[in-house]
């Protein structure tokens, strides 16, 4: 048996070129902060300039309209001549039981959490193709799975990311890019701040590890995904959720 390979040449992203989505939010900003502490240069993308850390290159993106998207991605091409890594976090909730969600409420939310997906990707696979390979991490959420009250649009988004993510991890293996998606469970971010304390009390109770999930949980699983650790693993979907959903 060949020894051991050291595992933190394993985590390096040192000559990569990472680009995370919702880089200003919670999860957002600690995956950009922990790409960037794996070696990565990192472009932070977000509604406005993200913040994320000195090193890191802003761009300003609505990540839900095309051409946004468009102009980000020949903005992202003056600075940097590769792409290694897409994480995408940018993702809003709008919530309603379903028979007084409005269309906006609905479009809104599938938009901006799953159309924004498809328009990265088409832009990150060339590269990544062009770079030899790559790896692309989408945060879905447990709801994905299980449904949730007052969130069909958001788990339909998310359930969304699941369908798009295996398809485009079978259609772009062959050029070494591995698509995975990570399902938080319920995050302390500024997205989970103002849910009533019964919610967070039931999250609590429902995850095995009795504990709500911190960003770095999310960003952790991130850097495992994105790195040559998880070489061999693609089309995926990672629960970071403390055992909150097990089936
Ligand atoms: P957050 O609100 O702190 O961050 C979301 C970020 O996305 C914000 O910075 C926001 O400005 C950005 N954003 C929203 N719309 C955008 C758009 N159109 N274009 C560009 N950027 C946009 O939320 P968070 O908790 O850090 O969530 C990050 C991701 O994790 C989301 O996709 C969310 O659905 C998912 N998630 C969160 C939890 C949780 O409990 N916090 C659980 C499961 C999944």
């Amino acid at each position: 048996m060949s020894p051991a390979p050291d595992p933190s040449a394993l985590l390096s992203l040192e000559g990569r070129v990472a680009l995370v989505t919702g880089a200003s939010g919670g999860i957002g900003s600690a995956v950009a902060e922990s790409l960037r502490a794996a070696g990565a240069e990192v472009a932070c993308v977000d509604l406005e300039r993200a913040g994320a850390s000195a090193e890191a290159e802003s761009l300003a993106c609505d990540v839900s309209d095309p051409a946004a998207v468009e102009r980000m991605f020949e903005r992202f091409g003056k600075r940097f001549d590769r792409l290694d890594v897409l994480v995408h976090c940018a993702g809003i909730t709008r919530d309603a039981v379903l028979w007084k969600m409005d269309h906006d409420a609905w479009t809104g939310v599938l938009r901006t959490n799953l159309d924004s997906a498809y328009l990265l990707l088409r832009h990150a696979v060339p590269l990544m193709r062009a770079a030899g390979g790559g790896s692309v991490v989408l945060i879905s959420s447990i709801n994905a799975e299980r449904g949730k009250l007052g969130q069909a649009n958001y788990a339909a988004s998310k359930a969304g990311l699941i369908g798009l993510g295996r398809t485009a991890a079978r259609e772009t293996g062959r050029f070494g890019i591995r698509v995975n998606v990570v399902s938080p469970g319920m995050i302390d971010t500024a997205m989970t701040a103002s849910l009533p304390d019964e919610i967070k009390a039931r999250a609590r109770q429902e995850s095995a590890l009795g504990k709500i999930g911190r960003v770095e949980d999310v960003a952790q699983a991130g850097l495992f995904l994105a790195s040559p650790m998880s070489d061999h693993v693609t089309g995926q979907v990672l629960r970071v959720d403390g055992g909150q959903l097990m089936a």
